[in-house]
């Protein structure tokens, strides 16, 4: 229409790709197809990295932990209609997570559009319930400001996933390239800090305190508050508590980590600060039974709606946990207080790590085989290296994994999350991967994974190897979710009918060789029985640097968890 043919031509992927690089968007996770190619290949010349993946939850699971490892958002890239629906669990994973996330998916051509067009959906409704910002650019022209609102919304305030819809008629479609004006890079997230009297307060509350605690989340790990936290937790003497993902942030060794006494600390604590985790499922709602029904919180978050959710607050910090940390400090070394350390609740607190270890290594010190879980994992903690990030999902895998394997670094440990996620470690692992690749950091990436949770994603196996990415895919395969059959059960429950007659819900195959789907993309594979060959095979795998491998480890199919006294999702407290 507005073309001046002496004038230079630019596609609208080209633009989409151009306003990305403007962004300081560095990486591109999808899968390409109609309409959304040929956005991959301007975006790859431009220098951005595009991983192609297998399926687009994958994808979306990737580039979020781009989002939530770097502070910057990652793009997942889609094809229209179905490429998009299977991008809304990745999304939905991030909104929970609140990971800062850029889904672009590829639309009908907007003539077509309720003629019943290929693909056709309702795509910007669609992810409305998962983003902070869902639209469609009105015109290419418009591309770039969309871009920026979309990357700006994803990271200030509480991070998020944002969704941009890109018409097939606007991909290849050429405008003018002095139409478009791109807009600058936005601003880094501003950082705001809480009411002065608040922080007062908060450490007037910290300092009466019998039976301090503070929790660290995982949007501590976010924050980059890692420095500013442990000067905290070492100059007043405060016992912390990872979440799962806020373990590292400060290392899991740390003298005043009480991690292995968690739900004794969680009970009996009368002042817990939140830095960056909310009181949701993961920790029990703040309620009783596993709490002390008049234990103070003091909230420590950048989301104001959150403030109050389930327990009323004594004391709420509502800003960057990074400066808020740094305000309570201040308090701190203007009246300088320590938490005496000869305190019967750090006695007791003591007491119950060094009983819970004491059963957890007795587990793994059992020698019978089919090797239980604590055995597999105490194997694979002594060989980690401490910079490694570590990937994990599954039921049980995760659950008993998380507490034998330590975190040392901030940032290096995935998870199932706040929206407990199965199929998230392959998308996961491959990010880290590729950062520690980009980075030359020479990071390890290791990832446990139970062998249901395995099966969500395990063709992104083919892109590990295809990328070459040297990450150690851990499956530690009980035959089931939660617990399967022994190959000798199976055959005797096939006597009584066909398997789909007679097998439970929570069976998968017994024995089944999950290495060689490594092996049949040149990676490496290992069946591994025994503890000496678990040790084996691990060492191997880490001593290469080139290679990604699989290795399998068939664990008891009936091993537990060790006795808790508390089911984590017990609903006695509701
Ligand atoms: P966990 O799963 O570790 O308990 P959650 O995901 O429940 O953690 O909580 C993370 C919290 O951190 C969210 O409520 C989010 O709003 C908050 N948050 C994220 N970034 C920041 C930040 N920079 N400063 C303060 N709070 C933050
Ligand atoms: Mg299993």
């Amino acid at each position: 229409e507005r073309s001046d043919r002496s004038e230079e031509q630019v596609s609208g992927a080209e633009v989409i790709a151009q306003a990305l690089k403007n962004q300081d968007v560095a990486y591109m996770f999808g899968i390409v197809g109609i309409p959304v190619t040929e956005i991959a290949v301007a975006a790859q010349k431009l220098g951005i990295r595009y991983v192609g993946m297998r399926n687009e939850q994958a994808a979306c699971y990737a580039a979020s932990a781009i989002g939530y490892l770097t502070g910057r958002p990652a793009v997942c890239l889609v094809v229209s209609g179905p490429g998009l629906i299977h991008a809304l669990g990745g999304m939905a994973n991030a909104n929970m997570n609140c990971w800062p996330l850029l889904v672009i998916g590829g639309s009908s051509e907007r003539r077509q559009e309720t003629m019943g067009a290929f693909q056709e959906f309702p795509q910007v409704e669609a992810c409305r319930l998962y983003s902070k910002f869902s639209a469609q650019p009105s015109s290419i022209e418009t591309i770039p400001s969309i871009i920026e609102k979309a990357v700006r919304s994803s990271i200030y305030g509480r991070p998020g996933p944002c969704y941009i819809d890109i018409p097939a008629d606007f991909v290849n479609f050429q405008v003018n390239v002095n139409s478009v004006k791109y807009a600058e890079c936005c601003m880094p997230p501003p950082v705001s800090m809480a009411e002065t009297s608040a922080v007062y307060t908060a450490a007037s509350v910290i300092r009466n305190a019998k039976q301090p605690l503070l929790i660290i989340g995982k949007g501590a790990a976010y924050a980059h508050a890692e420095d500013a936290l442990r000067k905290l937790v070492e100059q007043c003497k405060l016992p912390f508590l990872p979440t799962p993902m806020g373990k590292g942030v400060i290392p899991d060794n740390h003298p005043n980590c009480v991690g292995a006494a968690r739900s004794r600390a969680l009970q009996f604590a009368d002042v817990i600060v939140l830095f960056g985790a909310r009181l949701n499922w993961i920790l029990h709602f703040g309620l009783p039974p596993r709490y002390q029904p008049d234990v103070k919180f003091i909230q420590v978050d950048i989301c104001a709606e959150e403030l109050g959710n389930n327990v009323k607050p004594a004391v709420i910090l509502l800003g960057d946990i990074n400066a808020v940390t740094k305000q309570l400090l201040e308090q701190f070394d203007k009246t300088p207080w320590q938490y005496p350390p000869e305190s019967s609740w750090w006695e007791t607190l003591r007491e119950k790590m060094k009983s819970n270890e004491a059963a957890s290594k007795e587990l793994a010190s059992q020698k019978s085989l089919p090797m239980n879980y604590y055995t597999v994992f105490y194997h694979v903690q002594e060989q980690l290296p401490r910079d490694c990030f570590v990937v994990s999902e599954g039921a049980n895998t995760m659950d008993i994994g998380r507490t034998v394997i330590q975190n040392y670094l901030p940032r290096h440990r995935l998870d199932a999350g706040t929206f407990g996620t199965m199929g998230v470690g392959l998308g996961f692992a491959i990010a880290a991967a590729m950062l520690a690749k980009d980075r030359n950091s020479g990071q390890r990436v290791i990832c446990v994974e139970g062998d249901s949770a395995f099966g969500f994603s395990g063709m992104e196996v083919e892109t590990i190897c295809r990328y070459n990415l040297p990450i150690v895919l851990l499956v530690v395969n009980n035959n089931g979710i939660y617990q399967g059959f022994d190959a000798d059960s199976w055959k005797e429950m096939l006597k009584f009918g066909d398997a789909i007659a007679v097998a439970p819900p929570i069976c998968l195959l017994p024995n089944s060789h999950y290495e060689q789907v490594m092996m049949a993309f040149g990676g490496k594979g290992y069946f591994v029985q025994t503890p000496e060959e678990l040790q084996k095979s691990l060492k191997q795998s880490l001593a290469d640097t080139t290679k990604p491998s699989l290795i399998n480890v068939m664990i008891e199919p009936q091993a537990m968890r060790k006795a808790q006294d508390f089911h984590w999702l017990t609903r006695s407290n509701m």
